[in-house]
Order: structure tokens, then sequence, then C-alpha cells
């Protein structure tokens, strides 16, 4: 029996939500260009020469995080060692590299979220990775599958031309590069692309400022392994965003400076983390042959499976959310079970859910008006779930200051700080826990276009929105794989399962090609066709990208759009595994043509 009055929530959940819409979308952000680009510098690794590149190689991989790291190190596993990865940063790691602000870890758990374990026989630390761990794993995987030799890094392509009397892509690079692939795989990350809030007067601030995704330690002091931020003892420090990023930083902020005032405009909700440390011999026991495979393929199908596995093994709140509303489904009489009915059950599942969340919050944070602002209204998937056991205590501190902007955003920016109700806060530092650009257009975040076969342009392809097969293969493109979440398993809570199933059906196509000795390979127009008219047909139940979410970058800021996002497989993310693994293992590559 449930005592939440329903009615009154989803009031509650609409007028916040009118609060924070606005029409410009995502033009209220700023791209980090002309007198902005200076927060794009990488203060991590310093460039180095080098001779530009005019070789050919077999495979091409732009992009050096997790999804170009795993496609690659299936490729040379298939026996296809002519590999380069091309990658903006100065190392591999992708968002590890660039994200090392304090208190950075990753929201799923380690042994399904860092891929190739078994491979490299490295065993996580701690249930959820810190980010020096997991970056140093990407470099143990680029170690381990030699990858490093061949790579460029500190390297941004600038064009990709498809060659089509030689049946190759022309890369060309800021540095320099005009090399040639036979085949191009994509891994650029949804995230990977710093944003600000457009917030009138941003250019004026005289103090400090940069983005979390490029922390500044020669100014806090510290380090990413958690040395203590020792320069801010004396400093007044605003962080304006509240999100998955925030969520993580502040505690370290809070204890670090001397005043901390966090500037929100919607508040995240922030569930019990409940890390620990990995004990060896529990390890041992588990880390038996094709562990990490069972543990993906249980936490996938805890979540989407038509059959729920008999243990939960990963146990965390991604599996805790889609347990209850498992349940509530299962309580439905058997002649009840409407889709209707099933939303109906997941709704309510879900307020129970974010109830629990927002008494979590008035349970530690003492003071109740503070408590009452740090509360989220909406469902929980509307916007990037938060985990954490130290944030909300730390608006317990004396030094730590909750600026609400009622859904509104910062108001101004000044020489000396920043503006909120008319209030100006004046502070030594601005960090921006701004977020990265989602919505904006493919090329505009690939920083190029690609020119495909007769000359058509990526940007042409997709106007009226992103169209796949299996959100790897474009007609249009040969032999160019996007390796990416969307218009296949579509599964967020852990990423790079999404990056392991398709690494490994590119490497199965690569080396099919290259055995067959065929030039090109290229979805046809009919297949790309039919994937699309099945994503589409099934009805869309979940929350995710909703337009009657509180805006975000879920959703679009609300605004029509986010669909084609976060379309995926019908039957859910284990189903659309289970079908591509037929399909890769079948030999006959239904939709692709090899020539
Ligand atoms: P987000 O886009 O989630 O958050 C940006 C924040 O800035 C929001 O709180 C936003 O408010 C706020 N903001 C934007 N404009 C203004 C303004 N004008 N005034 C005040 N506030 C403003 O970025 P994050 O970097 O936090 O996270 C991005 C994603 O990175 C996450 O969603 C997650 O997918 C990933 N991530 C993953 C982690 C992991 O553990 N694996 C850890 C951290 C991040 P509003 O909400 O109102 O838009």
């Amino acid at each position: 029996m449930t005592t939440i009055d329903i009615d009154a929530l989803k009031r509650k959940y609409a007028e916040e939500r009118e609060k924070r819409l606005r029409p410009d979308g995502n033009d209220q952000y700023v791209q980090l260009k002309d007198q902005l680009a200076h927060y794009l510098d990488d203060p991590y690794t310093p460039y180095t020469e080098r001779a530009p590149k005019t070789d050919h190689v077999t495979v091409a991989f732009i992009g050096g995080g997790f999804a170009g790291l795993v496609t690659c190190a299936y490729i040379k596993q298939a026996g296809v060692d002519d590999v380069r990865i091309v990658e903006k940063g100065g190392d591999f790691g992708g968002t590890w590299y660039w994200n090392r602000y304090p208190g950075a870890m990753c929201d799923t758990a380690s042994f399904v979220y860092m891929p190739l374990l078994e491979e490299t026989g490295h065993m996580p630390t701690e249930k959820y990775a810190h980010a020096p761990e997991i970056l140093e794993h990407s470099r143990r995987i680029a170690k381990h599958f030699d990858l490093y030799d061949n790579s460029l890094l500190h390297t941004e392509v600038t064009d990709l031309e498809w060659d089509e009397a030689r049946s190759v892509w022309i890369v060309r690079t800021n540095r320099g590069d005009e090399f040639t692939a036979q085949f191009v795989g994509m891994g650029l990350g949804p995230l990977h692309v710093p944003k600000l809030p457009g917030i009138p007067g941003i250019t004026d601030f005289k103090g400090h400022s940069f983005h979390t995704s490029r922390w500044d330690y020669d100014y806090t002091g510290g380090d990413p392994t958690g040395a203590p931020m020792d320069k801010l003892a004396d400093k007044r420090v605003a962080i304006i965003g509240t999100g998955a990023t925030a969520v993580q930083c502040i505690p370290p902020l809070a204890e670090a400076c001397g005043e901390l005032f966090v500037f929100q405009r919607t508040p995240s909700s922030v569930d019990v983390r409940g890390n620990r440390p990995t004990d060896p011999d529990w390890f041992a026991e588990i880390a038996t042959p094709g562990w990490q495979r069972r543990w993906l393929e249980n936490f996938t199908a805890t979540q989407s499976g038509i059959v729920m596995p008999e243990q939960d093994l990963v146990m965390d709140g991604w599996t805790d959310l889609a347990r209850r509303i498992r349940e509530k489904i299962m309580q439905l009489p058997p002649d009840n079970l409407t889709p209707e009915s099933m939303m109906a059950a997941f709704e309510e599942s879900d307020f129970e859910k974010m109830s629990e969340i927002r008494a979590r919050v008035d349970a530690i944070v003492e003071d109740p008006a503070t408590a009452d602002r740090l509360k989220a209204w909406y469902r929980q998937l509307c916007k990037r779930p938060c985990f954490h056991d130290e944030y909300l205590q730390a608006f317990n501190r004396p030094n730590t200051h909750l600026v609400d902007t009622d859904g509104k955003g910062v108001e101004r920016i000044t020489e000396r700080g920043v503006v909120v109700a008319g209030v100006e806060y004046e502070v030594d530092c601005i960090i921006y826990a701004s977020g990265f650009e989602v919505g904006t257009a493919f090329t505009r975040r690939a920083g190029f276009d690609i020119i495909g076969r007769d000359g058509l342009k990526l940007s042409e392809a997709w106007a009226d929105g992103m169209v796949t097969m299996h959100g790897v293969h474009v007609h249009g493109f040969p032999n160019m794989f996007m390796v990416q979440v969307a218009q296949g398993a579509n599964l967020i809570s852990n990423v790079p399962h999404n990056f392991t199933e398709a690494g490994q059906t590119i490497a199965t196509i690569v080396r099919h090609a290259v055995d067959l000795g065929a030039q090109e390979v290229e979805v046809t127009e009919e297949a790309q066709a039919g994937w699309m008219d099945l994503l589409y047909s099934a009805p869309r139940i979940g929350t995710i990208g909703s337009p009657d979410c509180t805006p975000g970058y879920y959703n679009n800021e609300g605004q029509p759009g986010a669909v084609d996002w976060f379309l995926g497989y019908p039957g859910g993310a284990m189903a659309y595994f289970t079908y591509l693994d037929q399909w890769r293992n079948s030999g006959d590559f239904k939709g692709l043509e090899f020539r």
C-alpha cells in the first residue's frame, strides 16, 4: 500500500519543470571558442613535436577512450595488427583522461564498468573505482594490446574523406597528417566537448576560472589521487552546477575551501553509494574463466532481461531501480498486463524511490531550508541519477553555502563574482561544473564533417536526425563504424558494455572482409531503413529523453529532437546483445554488403 499522493507529486513535478524550461534550449550554452577557447587547453600533458604521418593503415580509430581501446583490442585479437588510434588528449582514457577533478569516480561498479579486466588481469581495488585507477587501466589496455606505437596522441582529426577510386578513407589532422585507412572507426564519446552556460558577463570575471574537465591543480593544490587542495584554504570559491560531476567534487572542495558557494539550478537525486574495497580472497573466488562476461550479462539482464537472473551480482542503485519496477509489474493481475498498467506500475515505483531519496536529504542535511532546496522533484531517470555518501553531508559544514536559483540559473557574472536574485557573491575562483555538449550537431561535437560516397556529407545524411543500422553502420559511408550507445542497446547504466559488444562485432566484420579480400563493406539502404523502422515500431515506455521530464541533456533541454539519441532495440539491451551475438556469428552479416 502506497501512502504517496501521486496527483500532488505529478503537479509538483510539472511546476518544477515549468520553472526550468527555457525557449532557447541548447542555445543557452556557449561554445568554447575565440575568447573562451583557453578553457579547452590541456593542463595535464605537454605537447611534443612529431613528423606528420603520410602512410596507410588497415584500421584507423578516432578517439582513444574506452570505445577505441576496446574495439582496437578486439581487432588486434582477431589478428589484424595494423591499427592506429587518433586521440585529441595527450594519452588514452577519453573521459578519464580529461576528468581528473577531485573525488572523480565511476558511478557504475568497476567489475562491469572497466573493460577487458580478464584479458589484462587487473583486479579493481574498489567496488566503484576512482578516476586515477580507471585512467591507469586505459593505459594498461593500450600497453597490453600494443596500441601506443602506431597511435597519434594530442592529435585532432580535421577531415575525413572517402576516396572512391582507392576504397580508402583519407584522414587529415591538425598535426599535418594525411594518411589513408581501409577502415575507420569512431568512438568520440557523447560527453567530450565541455560547455559553459551563456551567463551574461561570463568573460568579465577578473578572478580565476576553469571547467571541471580541465581541473587546475596548480591553482587549487592537491592532485587527482586525493591530496588536499591546500591552496584553497583562504579562497572563496563558486561552483556552478550540481550534476553528477559537481556531486563528486563538492565534498573535497567543501573540505578545502575557505568558503564554498554552490550555485544550483536543478538538484540532483543523490542515493546511497556504499563503496568498499575489493577483498582479494572474494575476487579470487569469483574470477574464474569467463567471469567478466557473466557479470556484464548479469548486470544488463537484471535491468533489461526478460527473465530476471536468480542472483543480482552487482547489487547497486541501478539494479535496485530495475528490481523495484519489475516487482511492481509482477504484482499486476495477469489479465491486466497492458502497456498502460505497466507504465503506471513503473511510475509508482519511481515515485516511491524518489520519495525515499528526498527523505534521505531530510535525514542528512541539518538545516531544513537547505534540505528542502536539495530535493529533486522529477522522475529518477529524467536526469542522471547520482550516488554519494558525502555530498549531502557537505552542506552541514559552516563554510559551504547552497545558493539555489529556483530553476532560473545564475543571473549574471561580474568582475568580482556571481549574481543570483540581485545578490552578488564575491569570489576568487569560479569552477564550471556545467557539463558537455550533447544536443548540438554531431559534426560540431566531432570537430569535422565526414565526406562519404559521392561526396555525401554526414551532416546532410543526418540532416533530419541520426540514421544507422545497429548504431554502427551508415549507408553511404562504407568501411566506417560508429561505436556509441544510441540505436543499438542504448544501455546508459554501463556504457562500456555497449562498446564490448560493438567492438567484438566490428573486429569480426573487419576480419571477415580481410579474409574475403573485400575492399568495401557497407550497409544497404533497405537494411538501414528496416532497422530504423524496427526501432520506431515499439512503444516508448522509458523515462529517459521524455519531453515530460525536467529539462536537461537527456531530453534535449525539453525541446523536440531527443528521441533519436535514446532510441534503443525494442526488446531492451540484453535482447539486443543476444541478437547481435547471433548476427555476427551467423557469418552472413545480414544487411551488410561486402564487395
Ligand atoms: P551536467 O550537464 O549533468 O550538469 C551541468 C550542471 O550545470 C547542471 O546542474 C546544470 O543545471 C548546471 N547549469 C547549467 N547552466 C547553468 C546556469 N546557467 N546556472 C546554473 N547552473 C547551470 O554535467 P556533469 O559534468 O555534471 O555530468 C555530465 C555527465 O557526465 C553525467 O550526466 C554523467 O553521464 C557523466 N558523469 C559520469 C560519472 C560517472 O561516474 N560515470 C561521474 C560524473 C559525470 P540543470 O540541471 O538545471 O541543467
